[in-house]
């Protein structure tokens, strides 16, 4: 049909339902009118849009696989093709979202009592709060497990927690931030739902960042904070139901990779029909031809393994590693594409201006965070041989 992007070039949005269709239409018009305009220039002075919060609510962004905030029935295709078209037109909204939505809903969807679901997930999906996910320490970020340093300490029916996070997406601004300490009596990985102006509980924005510059990322410092036992996730009792949380949210990372490609392949494709040189225009040489059909190659490929990874999920039988292998390719096929996308603009390329430079400079955050392509490779590679490179 006629509403497909010309980077779908096999038509998987052809795999929607009706209903995930027309949404995903809706929130591409949504896109291109409320951020497309603005996502620069707030880029540029590394601030956050928090009027589009409400719009993303109602486009069913937050928690749409939960009962208590989907808005209609969804497949992991649909919110992965979700993450695509947000990362499309920019990225910083997408993680944005896969904070709020993927990383800390979910950590309460998952680890949470019926009762603290009721509480949180509700007004969440309707982005009157807002939440972040602190796991990341200023010494820990790919050994998260086993290097993770914060404690909780519990006093009767209060937990005492006692640490710093580093790089915590929307924790300048979040009503809730989960906190994962390690409890210091049994050892294992525990679930805070720490709320903002706890005393103890401080934010620093990380400042200067050259990558997702909308995305406000904090240093937390922890000190003596309390925490009551009411708000300990009950159904977090160690690291491995932490990795369920991040099953969910790298197979979404994946489609927001895809999405960075055509965000890019699109501006280099509509940049390469305008740009002349030699007296004509660009697009007309075999060579950039052959660069926009790799492009295009490599956006195919994500696409086709980021819906088989959905589909999986839907079907209940997604791994850890199913998860981490389209992360780490898809990445790596982004940083690919962003990297051939800004070439083609030449010098212009390196200009926020003319819509590359901005892909491409996101990229960088994308392939590190949620696993390093590294660690992701690491978790497939145990997969294939049976032994932990990194345990
Ligand atoms: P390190 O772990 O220090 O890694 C450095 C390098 O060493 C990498 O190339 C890595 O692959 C490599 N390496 C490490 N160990 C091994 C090994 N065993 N074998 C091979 N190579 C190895 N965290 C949160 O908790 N919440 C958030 O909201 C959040 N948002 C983020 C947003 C942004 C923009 C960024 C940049 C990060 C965010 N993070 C967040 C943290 C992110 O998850 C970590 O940056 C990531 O896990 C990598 O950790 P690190 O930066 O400490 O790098």
């Amino acid at each position: 049909g006629t509403d497909r992007l010309a980077a779908d070039f096999y038509g998987f949005q052809d795999e929607l339902t009706p209903v995930e269709r027309e949404a995903s239409l809706r929130l591409r018009d949504f896109m291109e009118r409320e951020v497309r305009p603005i996502a620069t220039d707030y880029w540029d002075r590394a601030e956050f849009p928090s009027q589009i919060i409400p719009g993303l609510a109602d486009l069913g962004m937050f928690g749409a696989m939960w009962p208590e905030t989907q808005r209609f029935e969804n497949s992991a295709v649909w919110r992965g093709w979700a993450a695509l078209e947000l990362g499309r037109v920019d990225p910083s909204t997408a993680t944005f979202v896969g904070v709020q939505s993927g990383l800390a809903m979910s950590s309460i969807a998952i680890g949470g009592s019926p009762e603290q679901r009721a509480q949180w997930l509700p007004p969440m999906g309707r982005g009157e709060l807002i939440g972040a996910f602190g796991l990341t320490e200023p010494l820990s970020g790919s050994d998260s497990s086993k290097g993770l340093r914060t404690t909780a300490e519990r006093h009767g029916d209060t937990w005492v927690l006692n640490g710093a996070k580093r790089w915590i997406g929307n924790a300048t601004f979040a009503d809730v931030v989960v906190i994962w300490a390690r409890d210091v009596a049994e050892g294992q990985v525990k679930g805070f739902l720490v709320r903002r102006g706890t005393p103890g509980f401080t934010t620093t924005k990380i400042e200067r960042k050259q990558a997702l510059r909308i995305v406000q990322n904090a240093d937390i410092t922890l000190d003596g904070v309390r925490v009551d036992e009411a708000d300990r996730l009950p159904n977090i009792h160690s690291f491995r139901e932490v990795a369920l949380v991040l099953r969910l949210t790298r197979a979404e990372v994946a489609w927001q990779a895809v999405g960075v490609q055509v965000g890019a392949y699109e501006a280099a494709v509509r940049y390469a029909g305008e740009r002349q040189q030699f007296g004509r225009p660009i697009a007309s040489f075999q060579l950039v031809q052959d660069r926009l059909a790799s492009c295009l190659g490599n956006i195919t490929a994500s696409i086709a393994l980021c819906l088989q990874v959905s589909r999986m999920q839907d079907q209940g039988r997604q791994g850890d590693e199913h998860a981490a292998l389209a992360k780490g390719y898809a990445t790596t096929r982004m940083r690919e594409t962003v990297a051939w996308c800004r070439e083609l603009l030449g010098g212009n390329g390196i200009v926020l201006d003319h819509g590359v430079a901005k892909f491409f400079a996101d990229a960088e955050a994308v392939y590190s965070f949620e696993g390093t392509r590294d660690m992701n490779n690491l978790i497939v590679g145990r997969a294939i041989t049976g032994v932990s490179a990194f345990v």
